[in-house]
């Protein structure tokens, strides 16, 4: 199957990032969202992104300017009719997603192959939806995109084997390291990984430490790069309580269920570093 264009419905944190790596990678891309400031502040991120490569030595000025002139935004949905696959990176709702492969399934050629990025959400509800359901997958990035390695490849009972392998060796080529997952709730990374968010959250409103030193201690403690609420921040509160509704309404645990505050957070629109404040101010310097 020879990809000639690729479009990326969302210019949010994850379609911006996804579409930079096709871009990277020498695919025509355009990447769409509601409205054209939406679209913009997409290629905006992606040029800062590239600018800081270039002022780093990463990459030159000609390569950044090759990337840009492979992505194109648009808000218009039949602009996507010509690629030969397409990734969704729309918010983390069912509806809103189910609507949007309904409108792309109508317009985009038969053989495209549609590509979900979902967090949570269950990929065979969505490939039922349309009329190819042996040529729809999960692709689940990381965030960052341009600078994490993974993604999960999340095939279904009804995708092709054929497909499956494309899409593999695609990822390849975007610079990622590939695994396989099974469609079940969060697939590997979130299943594992969404209950130490949560209980991070839990243990705030139970005071065992605050906001900083929870985060100092899992950083120092377990070396890791970033603390649960630094975390939390970066890939959007919004995002994480659609993912625990999700969970919990799958397993009906109580592991799994959004603590209160992450609730009233979202509500008091602190969606994190994309609203300018959630566990953090990123108004002031942090
Ligand atoms: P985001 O809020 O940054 O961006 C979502 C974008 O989708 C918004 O700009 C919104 O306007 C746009 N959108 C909504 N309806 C649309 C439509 N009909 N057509 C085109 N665009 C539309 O969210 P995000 O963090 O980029 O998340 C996108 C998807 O990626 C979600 O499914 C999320 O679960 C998943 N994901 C997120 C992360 C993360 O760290 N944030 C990581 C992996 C996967």
């Amino acid at each position: 199957m020879e990809i000639k264009k690729i479009g990326v419905m969302g210019a949010g944190i994850m379609g911006s990032g996804i579409g930079q790596i096709c871009a990277v990678a020498g695919y025509p891309t355009i990447m769409s969202d509601i409205s054209t400031e939406l679209v913009n502040k997409g290629l905006a991120s992606i040029g800062s992104f590239l600018s800081k490569s270039v002022e780093k030595k990463k990459i030159t000025l000609d390569e950044e300017h090759r990337v840009l002139g492979n992505i194109q935004g648009t808000t218009r949905f039949t602009d996507m009719s010509d690629c030969d696959m397409v990734f969704e990176a729309v918010v983390e709702n069912i509806d809103v997603k189910l609507k949007v492969f309904a409108e792309l399934d109508r317009i985009c050629k038969p053989d495209a192959v549609f590509l979900s990025n979902t967090s949570s959400l269950c990929i065979t509800q969505m490939a039922a939806g349309t009329k190819r359901p042996e040529r729809f997958l999960g692709t689940h990035f990381f965030n960052p995109v341009p600078l994490m390695k993974l993604v999960e490849v999340i095939d279904t009972m009804m995708s092709s084997k054929e497909v499956f392998d494309i899409v593999y060796e695609l990822m390849k080529r975007l610079g990622k390291e590939p695994v396989h997952a099974h469609d079940k709730t969060g697939f590997i990374v979130n299943r594992l990984f969404s209950t130490y968010l949560l209980d991070a959250i839990r243990a705030l409103e139970e005071g065992v430490g605050t906001v900083e030193d929870i985060d100092k201690a899992m950083k120092l403690g377990l070396g890791h790069p970033m603390g649960p609420f630094e975390l939390l921040d970066l890939t959007g509160l919004d995002t994480n309580l659609a993912i625990a509704n999700t969970f919990y309404e799958e397993f009906r645990e109580r592991r799994f269920a959004p603590p209160p505050t992450l609730r009233r957070m979202v509500m008091a629109g602190r969606l994190g570093r994309k609203s300018g404040r959630g566990f953090y101010d990123y108004t002031k310097s942090k």
